[in-house]
């Protein structure tokens, strides 16, 4: 899977269709095969640029996916366009669908207890094929004991979502313990029980999701402006390579 892989400021991100993506990750649950799919937004690859562990482990994950339209903006800038946005939050719902339709089991892990319950209870309601064996919020003290638990309960997808890089450091260590899909989805339970509302089509047409985002809370403002750093950075990089 690394074979077709275009590197944006030292994150190499996979270059293929959602439909060829979901292609694979059918193939994966079909044949249980375990994997980590980690989903970069202009704020992660800034975060990797930082930290050789951290850029490593995303490096390493089986599937790296342009999560932002940052992202997509960049590679073509850089003159090596990705072929789509792919988001975490389509994902989750894509192996959710898939998870029901193929009777598969699934671990939910992180975000708040009420968010995680709410997720939970969605899960069972909207997809009752799932066999749900296990969920649990993301501010536990003992990882070992959850990571235990995960494996005890043989998932075929287990959804992480403990905030970058905190899931991504919590699936490299733990995923060899069980042989399943694994995927950090951030804030994506949030969205997901619907305790926070995604931004309307409108927004999500015009790629301004972050702009809704940021009106709804206002405190995340530190951490968009990573979006004009990297913008800045791939200018510089652009230049060089002229
Ligand atoms: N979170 C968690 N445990 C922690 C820190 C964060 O479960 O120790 C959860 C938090 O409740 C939220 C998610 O991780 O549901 C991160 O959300 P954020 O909006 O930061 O994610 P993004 O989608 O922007 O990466």
């Amino acid at each position: 899977m690394h074979k077709n892989r275009v590197n944006i400021l030292g994150t190499e991100f996979d270059n293929f269709t959602a439909k060829q993506f979901h292609h694979y990750l059918d193939a994966d649950l079909d044949n249980n095969a375990n994997k980590f799919i980690v989903t970069p937004n202009p704020e992660i690859v800034l975060a990797a640029r930082k930290d050789t562990k951290f850029s490593k482990i995303v490096n390493n994950a089986d599937y790296v996916i342009p999560d932002g339209i940052g992202i997509i903006k960049g590679a073509k800038s850089l003159g090596t366009p990705i072929h789509e946005r792919i988001t975490g939050f389509d994902t989750l719902q894509y192996l959710v669908t898939a998870a029901n339709r193929k009777q598969l089991k699934v671990y939910l892990l992180g975000a708040k207890p009420e968010v995680i319950q709410a997720s939970a209870d969605k899960i069972k309601k909207d997809y009752p094929q799932i066999e749900l064996v296990g969920f649990h919020d993301g501010y536990f003290k003992d990882e070992g004991i959850i990571a235990e638990e995960i494996a005890e309960k043989r998932p075929n997808i287990v959804f992480v979502a403990l905030g970058s890089p905190k899931q991504e450091f919590f699936i490299n260590k733990y995923r060899e313990r069980t042989n399943a899909v694994w995927i950090g989805v951030g804030g994506s339970f949030d969205v997901f029980s619907g305790t926070k509302k995604r931004a309307p089509k409108i927004f999500q047409t015009l790629s301004l999701e972050w702009l809704y985002r940021l009106a709804k809370e206002p405190t995340r403002i530190g951490r968009m402006l990573a979006i004009p750093k990297y913008m800045n950075l791939i200018n510089k990089e652009k230049k060089n390579s002229n």
